[in-house]
This record gives C-alpha cells, sequence and structure tokens, in this order.
C-alpha cells in the first residue's frame, strides 16, 4: 500500500459549543485527503493536507462534462466515545461501480478505507457528540484534465472531505409530504440511473423545485419509459408495507443501489418479514391505499436513515399514509439502524467498522 503524506493545518478550528446548530453539509473538517490519478502513473501521491480551495484551470473537463462520482457516507460517535463507520466497504465498492459507468479509473477499496480511516483520526474532534449528528463524509472523483474534447479525461482527482453534520430533517422523525413527478424523468435503463453522479441530481432539480413551491419536501420518480413503475425518491429509496408484504423496486440498473435499503431487506428478512424486491406499479400503489391495505410508506438513505411517508401525491390525488403517523416497522427500522450504528445496539451483522 501507498504511504499516505500528512501536511497538518497551522489554523485549527472547533466544533460549534451548540451542535444543534450544525445544519447539514455546511461546515467541514481542518483536512481532506487528496490523491492524482494520470495514465501513466495511475493513482499516486495519496495525501492529507489542510482543506482548502483547489485551482483547476477553466477548461478542466468536470466543469463541462459531468464526468464525476461521489459516496455519502457517515461516521458516528458512540457512547463509550468510539467512532463507528456503517459499512464503508459498500461506498467504496459502489464508487468503483459508478467509476466504471463514467470511464473513471477504478480505486483500491482496502486502501481508500485506510486512507479515510487515517483521516478521521486525524480530524476525530469534528464528529459531533449529541444523538443525531454525525460526520458526514463526502468522497469525489472529478475528471482534471484540461481540454475541452467531449472524451473521457486522462487526469482525475480523488477527494474525501468531512462535514460535521446535525439532523437532516430539523423536524426530527416526522412524516414527509412526497410528490409523484409524472412529467419529468430521472433515469432509463441503461442510462446511468445506478451511478451515483451529478448529473442524476442536476437532472432532479427542476422537479425538486416544483414539489417545493408545491409544500412537498421530495420527488418519488417513476420509471423513464412508461412512467408506471416505482424508482426511488431524490436522495432515498423507497419502500411500502402493503398487507403483510414490504415492497421495495428490484435494483434494475436505473436506480441507486442504496446501502440503507440493503441493510433494511437484511434485516427484515432475518426476522422473518416478508421483504420483496420487485417492480411495483404506482397503479399497484393506488389499490393499495383504496382497500386499505397500504400501511406504511417510508424511504432509506445514509443522510435521512429511515424517513416515513405521510402523505403521497400522484396526478390529482393526495393520498394520507397511515393518518400522517410514524408506522411501527419505520419506526422499528429507525431504532435498530441508528442504534447500531451508535454502538446501542449489538451489531449482529457485522455492519460498523
Ligand atoms: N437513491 C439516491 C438517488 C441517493 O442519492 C441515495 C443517497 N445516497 C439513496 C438512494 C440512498 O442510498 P444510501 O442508502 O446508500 O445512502
Amino acid at each position: 500500500m501507498q504511504d499516505i503524506r500528512i501536511e497538518l493545518t497551522q489554523n485549527p478550528t472547533h466544533l460549534p459549543e451548540d451542535e444543534s446548530t450544525l445544519g447539514f453539509g455546511k461546515r467541514f473538517s481542518d483536512h481532506m485527503f487528496v490523491m492524482d490519478y494520470t495514465v501513466e502513473k495511475g493513482w499516486f501521491d495519496p495525501r492529507i493536507v489542510p482543506y482548502a480551495p483547489i485551482s483547476l484551470y477553466p477548461s478542466t473537463m468536470c466543469f463541462h462534462y459531468g464526468q464525476t462520482t461521489f459516496e455519502g457516507l457517515k461516521a458516528y460517535r458512540t457512547e463509550k466515545n468510539e467512532i463507528l463507520l456503517f459499512r464503508p466497504q459498500q461506498n467504496f465498492k459502489r464508487l468503483n461501480i459508478s467509476d466504471d459507468r463514467l470511464c473513471i479509473p477504478k480505486l483500491d477499496e482496502e486502501f481508500c478505507l485506510e486512507a479515510l480511516k487515517k483521516l478521521i483520526q486525524i480530524d476525530e474532534k469534528f464528529v459531533p457528540h449529541s444523538k443525531g449528528t454525525s460526520l458526514y463524509i463526502r468522497p469525489f472523483i472529478i475528471a482534471t484534465e484540461p481540454q475541452l474534447g467531449a472524451n473521457s479525461s486522462t487526469q482525475y482527482k480523488f477527494i474525501i472531505i468531512t462535514s460535521p453534520s446535525g439532523v437532516y430533517y430539523s423536524s426530527g422523525l416526522n412524516p414527509v409530504k412526497i410528490y409523484v413527478e409524472d412529467n419529468y424523468v430521472r433515469a432509463v435503463r441503461g442510462g446511468m440511473g445506478m451511478a451515483k453522479t451529478g448529473g442524476n441530481y442536476a437532472v432532479s432539480l427542476k422537479s425538486q423545485v416544483n414539489a417545493h413551491n408545491n409544500d412537498y419536501s421530495q420527488v418519488l420518480w417513476l420509471d423513464g419509459v412508461e412512467r408506471k413503475y416505482i424508482e426511488e425518491v431524490g436522495a432515498m429509496n423507497i419502500f411500502f408495507v402493503i398487507g403483510d408484504e414490504v415492497v421495495t423496486p428490484e435494483i434494475n440498473g436505473s436506480i441507486l443501489d442504496g446501502i440503507t435499503r440493503k441493510s433494511m431487506v437484511e434485516l427484515l428478512k432475518k426476522e422473518g418479514k416478508k421483504v420483496s424486491e420487485r417492480r411495483i406499479s404506482i397503479q399497484e400503489v393506488e389499490d393499495a391505499y383504496e382497500n386499505g391495505e397500504l400501511k406504511e410508506v417510508f424511504g432509506t438513505g445514509t443522510a435521512a436513515v429511515i424517513s416515513p411517508v405521510g402523505v403521497l401525491k400522484y396526478k390529482d390525488k393526495v393520498m394520507t399514509i397511515n393518518d400522517n403517523k410514524i408506522g411501527e416497522i419505520s419506526k422499528h427500522l429507525y431504532d435498530t439502524l441508528t442504534g447500531i450504528q451508535r454502538g446501542e445496539i449489538e451489531d449482529k451483522f457485522g455492519w460498523t467498522v
């Protein structure tokens, strides 16, 4: 493994005394991990350096053609003052899957995890203490070749920055309102919906703004061809409890293979619940709603953890789920997942690092 060069900051900063002012993704720790790539050298010069602006030519390819990928994960402080990561290997594995789709050279997943651990050790004081807070970790790659041909870049930068963050929804574990988008689409099969890349978020902004203007917090996407089948929410995968079956759309190439989703499927299966990863149409959801079988809807994701859905709007129909209250399964999954992440519940799955 390559040695990581370390240059510590001369201007150390601190977490605010009042951690409730942290917000999400607004502040950054003192250091970042950086590594470069050229065709000749491969990935080289891994280093931990002070968090600071980076200098790039205006012609740098990532500004023009969106050849970028990223990940999102969290570090949690336990009551025993240990720091835990939740399934970080999965994030680096997924980063390589995204990289493959965007013609970005692969990274050594084991080395990335070592680099991340080193970075968190150095910036340990930025992992906040209060319940619901965490250190949000953003690894990302940008194409850095300074030229305007629309090709795959020959140079890249891999960077990891970290951000002490408060609870994602300031209102806590409250049901959210979701708008089912029936006009715009996010991804199609064969596109890059399964990759974590900026374009998938840029494409969603217009719908997101529209949903916000109508007092909805996020958009639920339908498939890009027939606009019939359910895909995922803006930054979450989606689950429906219909009768005694927990259903989530299958991994089909156009949705993100969420790590929280995967973990909740494993957990529910282990507990003997009926869980299906299958195609589910918006019509099936409407029918289940009409006949009283739609018990719960919830989203899963690193940032939002488990997010109960209280209202689902599709065309002119407004469906109020579970009386706009937090459902039993949503609550159970939230408590179990956050318990494991904070070391309060025994991790029988070996998820934490
Ligand atoms: N779908 C999308 C589009 C996302 O951005 C996210 C957040 N990474 C998720 C689903 C949930 O994935 P995970 O559970 O790995 O955070």
